[in-house]
């Protein structure tokens, strides 16, 4: 496989030649025609449903593709089986425009007019990529300084159906009402908590971890995110302080005295990035007119990843680095399912309190 690692070990003459070839193998061979399994290795290694490596050669898809049998869970797959390509007539230039244009952050409607497909098709498209993508952002484990904290956001319900739609039970009289409205202030748990946490390398984590207040609990659902050696930079929240200390995590804490101005700690740590991402995060509600609760960590997970690829790669390769990450993903729902994710919070038993 080609990769910078790969690129970087050449020498110069090397680099040249391969130049001069370069040009003219990639007008012969990407067109307009050119189609995405031929970027995926048509070797299959095992089975994409069960991993089962015991499975046999059975015929030809309607695209003359090879079809497999796997022999321990009985199912049928292809070499796209599991991949943002399954089930897609969408050729290599349609996913390479898109991806773009997700990398631009557009809207479903700006995706409908640069590449010629139905919103639907966009839709679709949208989730595979931010599954397959999903998968890859949470392979890194965070290491080194590592700075923590949480955001929160409201419940929304955006695309359910008004018949499944729960409803806060109404309390009758005034006086009734009012007290009760004395109990929702602060955050309540009509509130979705983010967990956030970066490191010095920019591996990012920004997960929904439950509703209601942080707690060590929720935290601690992402423990297997972190290096046993690193350092937690928090600004003293009770619940990040008794996660770091129960996994036994070093700690630096921001504790601003009366007349200092910069919020660092000892060691000079601040939580700016975790700040930022915290306010990019708000951004991209308001910029998609609300998230419904059901998708919301898809588009956490796309967030991340835009911001790792703004500062890990070259704006020119971004496209194509994202297409190379997101074919290797793997898409384990089909299409028809997308609007009936479960929901990552228990609205129902959340409304009926
Ligand atoms: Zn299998």
């Amino acid at each position: 496989m080609i990769n910078e690692t790969f690129l970087n070990h050449l020498k110069p003459v090397e680099l040249e030649f391969i130049q001069a070839f370069i040009y003219k193998l990639t007008s012969d061979k990407i067109t307009l025609d050119t189609t995405n399994s031929e970027n995926i290795e048509s070797t299959v290694s095992r089975c994409p449903h069960c991993g089962s490596f015991h499975f046999v050669k059975n015929g030809f898809n309607k695209k003359h593709r090879q079809k497999y049998l796997c022999r321990d869970c009985g199912k049928i797959f292809s070499d796209t089986t599991n991949t943002i390509f399954s089930h897609t007539r969408s050729h290599y230039h349609t996913w390479t425009t898109f991806i773009a244009c997700e990398l631009n952050q557009m809207t479903l409607e700006q995706e409908v007019v640069a590449t010629g497909k139905s919103k639907t098709t966009c839709f679709h498209m949208r989730h595979k990529l931010y599954a397959a993508i999903g998968a890859h952002i949470r392979n890194t484990l965070l290491k080194g300084i590592v700075k923590m904290d949480s955001t929160f956001t409201g419940i929304n319900l955006k695309g359910m159906k008004a018949k499944n739609m729960p409803r806060i039970s109404k309390v009758r009289g005034k006086s009734k009402t009012d007290t009760n409205r004395k109990h929702k202030r602060g955050i309540n748990s009509h509130k979705v908590c983010i967990v956030t946490a970066i490191d010095e390398w920019d591996t990012m984590l920004l997960e929904i971890a439950g509703n209601g207040a942080e707690s060590m609990e929720k935290y601690q659902k992402y423990v297997e995110r972190f290096d046993k050696d690193c350092t937690i930079v928090s600004d003293g929240k009770q619940a990040i302080l008794e996660f770091a200390s129960n996994n036994q995590f070093q700690k630096d804490t921001i504790r601003p005295k009366p007349n200092q101005k910069n919020y660092t700690s000892r060691n000079g740590n601040s939580l700016g990035e975790v700040n930022q991402l915290h306010q990019e995060f708000k951004q991209m509600i308001k910029h998609y007119h609300g998230v419904s609760i059901r998708h919301l960590q898809h588009y956490l997970d796309w967030l991340v990843f835009r911001k790792q690829m703004k500062y890990q790669i070259r704006a020119e390769a971004r496209k194509t680095k994202a297409y190379m990450l997101a074919m290797k993903g793997s898409v384990s729902f089909v299409t028809k399912d997308i609007c009936s994710f479960e929901l990552p919070i228990n609205v129902l038993t959340l409304y009926q309190n």
